[in-house]
């Protein structure tokens, strides 16, 4: 009985020790050693033909074999299965997770939503056109010929003769009516490109173009719906006011100034001590531009309006450089 006992159990640690983290080889091995009709468990059955002198040490042989043959085989299946877990997941659950950076809009797409969502409430609908702008929506079918002066005010980004990058979004008052008939309401924000590049200026900025046209749209709605605007962007006491201008496509024409939402129009440096900022153009359209979309403007009348979202983001926000909007230093930028 003991050198058969002896045997198994040099078997089964040669077996243990060469399966290693072999977790499904460790089970059989278990069954096979330690199951019920398992190796062990037939040693057992031979004790009753053990003599009765000798069965009581044969019991204990068997009895310590069988702690032994328990205890490695426990060890070595723990080991496998921590090997098992580790591979699977190495995974500390006390670490604290990892924050993703948050990204925000750019204050010049805020102020954009923002004047887009204040026009779309007042029925405007948003369009959008080409920054790649052919010469003829650019200058000529607003009113401004090869040949007029009104050209040298716009320093333009020439493609070609016939293509230019767009100078301003008013391209789109002729682009919609050339597609519609009124009445007509839309807004067009998006960029546009002079080459100019100093403290006030940068190639590329952006616009709102605005356009109402219908039957006996006067000047007072204009006016009204200026108004309006204003007073959601800047706040219902923030005065504005009309100034006489010159726009080519427009007639008469008219820029808006609002009291400086700096100083509240006491004067200040960003106001020039003038206690008023200069904020869009605007004016009724020139009835050479009707004609030039086919409408008849012994019976169409409406306005137009433009304004520069950095213009309007930097009052709104106080901000005192046009440059920092293109610096992308996310100092600046997770302010808003
Ligand atoms: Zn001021």
């Amino acid at each position: 009985m003991e050198d058969a006992v002896r045997k198994l159990l040099d078997a089964a640690s040669r077996e243990i020790a060469a399966l290693g983290d072999d977790l499904k080889s460790l089970e059989q091995v278990r069954v096979r050693y330690l199951g019920r009709k398992g190796e062990l468990a037939q040693l057992f059955k031979q004790l009753g033909k053990v003599s009765e002198k000798d069965r009581p040490l044969a019991g204990k042989i068997l009895n310590e074999a069988k702690v032994s043959l328990e205890g490695w085989l426990n060890d070595a299946l723990d080991r496998a299965r921590e090997g098992e877990t580790d591979r699977k997941e190495r995974f500390d659950v006390t670490i604290p997770g990892r924050r993703p950076l948050r990204g925000r809009l750019h204050p010049i797409t805020q102020t954009a939503q923002e004047i887009s969502r204040i026009f779309n409430w007042l029925g405007f609908e948003t369009v959008e056109g080409p920054e790649i702008e052919l010469d003829y929506y650019n200058f000529e079918a607003l009113n401004i010929p090869k040949d007029h002066p009104a050209r040298d005010m716009q320093d333009t980004f020439y493609i070609s003769d016939d293509v230019v990058l767009r100078t301003h979004t008013s391209p789109l008052q002729v682009r919609t009516m050339e597609k519609r008939r009124p009445p007509i309401r839309v807004i067009a924000p998006g960029r546009t490109y002079r080459c100019d590049s100093d403290v006030t200026h940068t190639p590329m900025f952006h616009q709102v173009e605005g356009l109402l046209v219908g039957d006996d749209i006067s000047f007072g709605d204009l006016k009204g719906i200026l108004t309006i605007f204003v007073h959601q962007m800047f706040g219902p006491n923030v005065g504005l006011r009309f100034r006489p201008s010159f726009f080519p496509f427009t007639e008469p024409s008219a820029e808006v100034d609002i009291q400086c939402v700096m100083c509240g129009g006491k004067g200040c440096r960003v106001c020039s001590q003038t206690g008023w900022l200069e904020i869009l153009g605007s004016g009724m359209v020139d009835p050479e531009v009707f004609k030039m979309v086919g409408y008849d403007p012994e019976e169409i009348t409406g306005f137009a309006f433009g304004m520069g979202i950095e213009r309007i983001a930097m009052l709104k926000f106080g901000i005192d450089d046009l440059r920092l909007f293109y610096e992308n230093d996310l100092r600046f930028l997770k302010q808003f």
